[in-house]
């Protein structure tokens, strides 16, 4: 077990604390300020412990000067300071003598927000690239690391892996809640537990395919993959996506678990995304134009069934193209009987969050997991290396 904030005494000490504040900035404006929110527990735990705070985060990619004026976190420090209501300093230098200067003079109740980790890649990609001497400068400047950005916990980069080789640290709120959903949703005992996969293609998720699926009792597979398993079993499957690299793993996969893997009967079909034509076709029917672009009714009914019983359910990937009208069916069909039902559900991945915050179902499931690529790697089964770093218990 690794060590939380809550395992430290912090009276008095100066946190670091690795934020996730990478929120979405257009001509300096916040667009929503959701992850500043988040990270608002566990800065006020420390506040209210009597420590300072140090917040380092990234904002976007940082690839060219240009990209540093659009990724300033300057407007995000005005934001923290009217959520927070105390003033919050910025420095505007990742490294340098005055955030040295800034830093050694934090008292008790203050916060310092430093400028976008990111701004470091220029300089031979020293955050991404874990540079030590960058990570122990940072470290020099806090008593205590707290690890609280969990979308990048995947990531081995200076501010966070690098950090925790020179300080004790801890994981915050965020990174724990999730932690805790995940691993309960995973290790619980209970059955019919389903899983339910979809998404665009096989290739970027064979790692938690072959993982969850020898564990859980089904898996229901949808979306755009669903079609690189069909043609694996010969159906003609027209102009759907198919990854045809995934075609071997596939076989496999249905080889070795036909009894847990079920694939679509039907699809929602056009001869293109542009087209406002479309139409319901059994898997068997498809002509050599066809692309399957959502599940269909009865395959949607088929899903329900195998979810009936289901204790716990991990979703990941939605049904089917569910950004156009046409083709959200499936995917707000099946979420929204996971949560009428008050089926105990995980959401994962970029996009299945994007359809539940479209379907405005946010609060009915157990959790809807932020980090996208940070949730994936941990349904693969992976240690992410933002937490392995973390000082054990
Ligand atoms: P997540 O981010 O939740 O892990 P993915 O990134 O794997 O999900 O896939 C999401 C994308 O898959 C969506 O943009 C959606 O439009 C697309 N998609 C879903 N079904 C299909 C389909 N039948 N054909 C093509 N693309 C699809
Ligand atoms: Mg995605």
């Amino acid at each position: 077990m690794k060590k939380k904030i809550t395992d430290y005494d912090i009276k008095n000490k100066k946190v670091i604390i690795r934020c996730d504040l990478n929120v979405p900035i257009k001509d300096g404006i916040i667009q929503d300020d959701t992850r500043i929110r988040a990270s608002l527990e566990t800065i006020n735990y420390c506040l209210d412990n009597g420590a300072s705070v140090i917040i380092l985060s990234h904002l976007g990619k940082v690839k060219s000067d240009e990209d540093k004026k659009k990724n300033s976190l300057y407007p995000v420090c005005v934001r923290l300071s009217e959520l927070l209501g105390r003033e919050v300093l910025f420095s505007h230098d990742t490294r340098s003598d005055n955030l040295t200067r800034m830093c050694n003079n934090l008292k008790i109740g203050d916060v310092l927000l430093i400028e976008n980790t990111r701004f470091e890649d220029l300089n031979g990609n020293k955050e991404s690239g874990c540079d030590l001497d960058l990570a122990k400068y940072w470290a020099s400047l806090g008593d205590l690391f707290i690890n609280d950005a969990y979308g990048t916990c995947h990531r081995a980069h200076a501010s966070n892996v690098g950090i925790s080789k020179y300080l004790e640290s801890g994981l915050g709120f965020l990174v724990i809640n999730e932690v805790s959903k995940l691993d309960n949703i995973i290790n619980e005992d209970t059955h019919p537990y389903v899983v339910i996969m979809g998404g665009a293609k096989v290739v970027d998720k064979i790692k938690v395919i072959e993982n969850l699926v020898s564990k859980c009792d089904k898996l229901l597979i949808g979306g755009g993959m669903a079609y690189t398993f069909l043609k694996a079993l010969d159906y003609n499957v027209g102009n759907s996506l198919v990854d045809t690299e995934s075609i071997d793993f596939c076989k496999r996969m249905l080889d070795s678990y036909q009894d847990k893997i079920v694939l679509p009967v039907d699809s929602v079909v056009s001869e293109s995304l542009d087209s406002d034509k479309c139409l319901e076709k059994d898997i068997n029917k498809f002509n050599d134009l066809d692309m399957g672009l959502d599940i269909g009714s009865k395959t949607i009914e088929l899903f329900k069934d195998n979810l009936k019983d289901a204790k716990r359910v991990i979703m990941n990937g939605p049904m089917g193209v569910f950004e156009n009208k046409l083709y959200e069916n499936g995917t707000r069909e099946i979420l929204e009987y996971l949560a009428k039902n008050n089926i105990k559900t995980l959401i994962g991945g970029g996009d299945s969050v994007s359809s539940v915050n479209k379907f405005n179902l946010a609060n009915s499931f157990y959790h809807v997991s932020t980090g996208g690529g940070a949730t994936l790697e941990y349904l693969e089964g992976k240690i992410l290396p933002g937490i392995g770093a973390i000082s054990d218990e």
